[in-house]
């Protein structure tokens, strides 16, 4: 297999394939496998040689854990893009260096369904489907995982011999808890994901067209726009509230509103704008906006812009709010904090964001509320590795910054205002009444540190709750030498 080396003068476009500036890797090599045997023969050889590999599909991990000074060999998927229907399995085949977006357009395409995935296109599937992965269409269709049926997985037994194993959610196979684990537990855990088949629960035959889910034929946006300077602590703390309020109302499966999607992106008011951007599906998209748009925008009392829009689906799924993902978006170094909600949030923790968003401070960044659940929450917690199955918002805060200058101000600013959030459970979202833990595809190494998590709750309880055991019983199981591992990475026995 062909060794990218600093000497190649592809190195440096490959070396810097990463969103998040903030990490950097210098490996000694990286490969480009084609096929599944090409990966075999990679990982083996990297395996017999003692160097340390590191897997990377769409290179948006948001911590370090692929761009590592540590890692010597980045065994590379970009390379390997089939989408296929497979008759067999009665499931679509999609190979994990495929993007988000290509997965979008070759589904639509091709047969008129989509997975529910996340935001941006340029995501890997490679890392994002067994993190769980939550998008726009998350509350109407699930998690991208909940439509998982099986994977490939390449692997190093205890004797150091690489070998494919195929997991599948069926009862009676061996490989059940690699499929399980899967379904939520992260990305550099186990193994390679060479190929996912995704066929959505409860369908049989070998229909496509049935397989998952048919794609909505347009949806609509929608963006609301206040100004910062029109708010005082009373108006923004009703637009918290009534935010908050209307998720926990309509956070559930059965809610009539699970069409819609939002975001109450809380700026930071060096930023000058408060925004919500969502969008709903269906024919009674712009009622069902208009109806959120009563409920938690017109109580503010503030004055507000309005814009709703009509997209066709793909248009969309390939370009979402523009705005968002502008050019040079991901040229920055960014840390990102999430946590899972059950309920809204509190006096105290509403007083708290006020205060971080209105500090005197050089920096760029916001506390971003998602509406979540939906029929999420339909799922038992245990049925996959993603265990928060009665959150009702995904919160997260965030910084970013270009020049060096700016990293510890960020930096201070977003691990403070998140450590005074949590200040009444360590720190941290503990599982609790209100709280529930964090999402992994969104990873945090602070969880992980005790200046930054003083609570009883370790990291992996955070993002994996009760499920842990059994994802350090599959790592026993199919990574005995613990090949792959990271920051964050599940360990066989504590
Ligand atoms: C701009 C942006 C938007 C995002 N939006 C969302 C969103 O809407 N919803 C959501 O759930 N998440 C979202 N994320 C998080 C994203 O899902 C995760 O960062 C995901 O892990 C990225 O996968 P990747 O393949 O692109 O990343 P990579 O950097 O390639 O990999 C991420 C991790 O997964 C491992 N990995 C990669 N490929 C494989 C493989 N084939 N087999 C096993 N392990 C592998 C890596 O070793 C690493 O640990 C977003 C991230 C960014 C930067």
């Amino acid at each position: 297999m062909e060794k990218i080396t600093p000497a190649d003068h592809r190195y440096a476009d490959l070396a810097a394939k990463r969103f998040n500036k903030r990490y950097t890797g210098k490996p000694e090599y990286i490969v480009l496998p084609t096929s599944t045997a090409a990966v075999v023969q990679a990982l083996q050889e990297v395996v017999d040689s003692q160097r340390r590999p590191v897997v990377r599909s769409g290179g948006h991990c948001l911590e370090g854990f692929v761009a590592d000074p540590t890692a010597q060999v980045v065994i590379d998927m970009q390379l390997m893009t089939a989408i296929e229907f497979d008759t067999t399995k009665g499931a679509f085949v999609v190979d994990a260096g495929v993007t988000v977006g290509e997965l979008y357009r070759r589904l639509f395409l091709g047969w008129g369904v989509f997975l529910p995935a996340g935001e941006h296109p340029g995501i890997g599937v490679g890392g994002h489907i067994l993190g769980g992965a939550f998008g726009f269409l998350c509350r109407e269709y699930g998690l991208a995982a909940d439509h998982l049926y099986a994977v490939e997985v390449v692997r190093v037994n205890e004797q150091g011999k690489v070998q494919v194993v195929f997991a599948s959610r069926e009862d009676d196979d061996p490989h059940q808890e690699l499929w399980w684990a899967h379904t939520g537990g992260g990305g550099g855990n186990f193994g390679i994901v060479t190929r996912y088949w995704l066929r959505s629960a409860n369908v049989s035959g070998d229909n496509p067209a049935t397989t998952l889910p048919q794609a909505p034929a347009t949806l609509t946006t929608f963006r609301i726009g206040w100004e910062w300077k029109d708010f005082d602590e009373a108006s923004f703390a009703t637009l918290v509230h009534r935010f908050g309020d209307w998720c926990l109302r309509h956070g559930g499966p059965n809610s009539p509103y699970i069409s819609l999607f939002g975001i109450l992106f809380l700026n930071h008011r060096n930023i000058g704008k408060i925004e919500i951007k969502g969008l709903a599906t269906g024919a009674t998209a712009a009622d069902v906006i208009n109806a959120f748009v009563k409920d938690v925008v017109e109580p503010v009392g503030l004055a507000y812009t309005k814009q709703l829009e009509e997209n066709a689906w793909l248009q969309f799924a390939l370009n979402p709010f523009p705005e968002l993902f502008q050019p040079g978006f991901d040229k920055a170094q960014a840390k990102i904090k999430d946590a899972f909600f059950r309920r809204p949030l509190t006096d105290d923790q509403i007083a708290t964001a006020y205060r971080y968003l209105t500090a005197q401070v050089p920096i760029g960044g916001m506390i971003g509320l998602a509406t979540y659940g939906g029929v999420v929450n339909a799922i038992p917690p245990d049925h996959t590795a993603s265990a928060q199955r009665d959150a009702i918002m995904d919160v997260a805060c965030n910084t970013g910054w270009m020049d060096p200058s700016g990293e510890k101000p960020s930096l201070d600013w977003v691990r403070n205002f998140y450590k005074d959030l949590f200040a009444a459970s360590g720190g941290v979202p503990v599982p609790n009444e209100q709280t529930d833990g964090a999402m992994i595809n969104h990873p945090d190494t602070d969880l992980a540190s005790a200046d930054w998590n003083t609570s009883v709750t370790p990291w992996y309880t955070l993002y994996y709750k009760a499920g842990h055991p059994r994802l350090q019983a599959v790592k026993a199981a199919y990574d005995p030498l613990n090949i792959f591992h990271h920051a964050l990475s599940i360990q066989a026995a504590l």
